[in-house]
């Protein structure tokens, strides 16, 4: 029979583990920063660093240069401070009533918008009655999502301006984000551009003097570079992940990926022509075979849209979720292979031992491969590799 479970050894085998190979981390914030030389480098670890794990992501970005974190939330950027992370942490998904002294507190530059969440900071400030707020003006310069539009720039400019006289704020950024910067040569970008430095200058001939002047995401990082200004702000490239298959795969640009999904299979078994597999029966075997279960399912992040269609690299072979992905597990036709109980499923990694990559994944379901690494559940474990900083 085929189920004869793996030697232990005594060695506890996870069901699924999530590897992050920190090494490459570092190769790839290295890589990032020789592709952008005049300008300082933010590693964005939102979102548990796409899923990453945020604490060791930060360490290992700032060990290879990183000169800023940034985070979408407060929350997630005083995670940071309370893991005793110094460096400078941008945050800036901020809402009305946000923990705005606390940021101040904490040092934050905290991302500002509009002239609600400047007067908050302002309140915020005084009464912390010490340090002014770092914040930095965010210009919606065509993405039509958060940011200050160009007709109420001028209102928040000056707002900002007299809270700095006072002594309560110090404008240390103005800043903007791309709307389509994964597709290259779109018109949007050449005016997103200018109309970017016309709102920098603008504010400049005000009397704004900020530290860094920022638009450039990981697509316009690897392949804009007169959109570097001080800081490029690069998330999903600093994983090793593309942004887009348009723009190139992570080998193109020199990136590996960092996140390696890796599960145990939990059963393998024979079954005759006609069975039925996984619920509703979508998919029904067309002769003998063998059945292997992979134990992760759309709880753990594996997209339920990747029903009959998700790779996994079994024994050196390619299998096809087969049926549909259920909460905790999956199966794959192993067309009559016998896999031990135990063997290893490898959904995804950097692609070099034949495995499928999240771009795969995200091509399976429909949808980009930042969704297939930020959402892998908090139920898989991430195991750390290559922690030690190399030369
Ligand atoms: C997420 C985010 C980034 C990073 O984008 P990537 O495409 O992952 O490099 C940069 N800036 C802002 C404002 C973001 O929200």
């Amino acid at each position: 029979m085929t189920e004869t479970a793996q030697p232990r050894e005594g060695v506890e085998q996870l069901r699924a583990r999530a590897e992050i190979d920190l090494a490459a981390l570092r190769a790839n914030v290295r890589t990032l920063r020789a592709q952008a030389p005049g300008s300082a480098l933010m590693a964005v670890v939102k979102s548990d660093a796409y899923g990453h794990g945020m604490v060791p992501c930060a360490r290992a970005a700032l060990d290879a240069g990183a000169a800023w974190l940034g985070t979408a939330t407060p929350d997630e950027a005083f995670a940071l401070r309370a893991a005793g992370i110094e460096a400078p942490v941008m945050c800036w998904l901020w809402t009305p009533g946000g923990p705005w002294r606390q940021g101040i507190e904490a040092g934050l530059d905290m991302g500002v918008s509009a002239l609600w969440a400047l007067e908050e900071v302002v309140a915020a400030a005084r009464a912390a009655g010490g340090r002014p707020a770092r914040i930095q003006l965010k210009a919606d310069t065509g993405l039509g999502r958060n940011g200050c539009t160009p007709a109420d720039w001028p209102d928040l400019v000056r707002a900002a301006l007299a809270a700095e006289r006072d002594g309560l704020v110090r404008v240390t950024g103005l800043w903007s984000h791309f709307a389509c910067a994964d597709e290259p040569g779109h018109p949007s970008i050449a005016a997103q551009l200018t109309r970017f430095r016309e709102m920098v200058t603008y504010a400049e001939d005000q009397g704004v003097r900020p530290e860094v002047r920022h638009i450039a995401n990981s697509p316009a990082t690897l392949t804009l570079p007169e959109t570097h200004f001080d800081l490029v702000r690069t998330g999903i490239s600093v994983y090793g992940v593309s942004p887009s298959a348009e723009i190139g795969s992570p080998a193109d640009f020199g990136l590996r990926p960092v996140m390696s999904l890796i599960a145990s299979l939990a059963q393998v078994k024979h079954v005759p022509a006609g069975h039925g597999v996984s619920y509703g029966h979508h998919y029904v075997t067309a002769g003998d075979t063998t059945l292997g279960l992979v134990p992760v399912g759309y709880a753990d992040g594996i997209p339920r849209h990747a029903s009959g269609t998700g790779p996994v690299l079994i024994g050196g072979k390619w299998r096809t979720a087969a049926g549909r992905v259920a909460m905790d597990q999956f199966v794959v036709d192993l067309g009559g292979d016998e896999p031990a109980a135990g063997a290893e499923a490898v959904l995804f990694g950097p692609g070099d031992r034949g495995e499928p990559t999240a771009e795969d994944w995200a091509q399976a379901a429909g949808t980009i491969a930042y969704e297939i690494v930020t959402r892998i559940g908090t139920r898989v474990p991430r195991v750390y590799v290559n922690t030690e900083q190399d030369g």
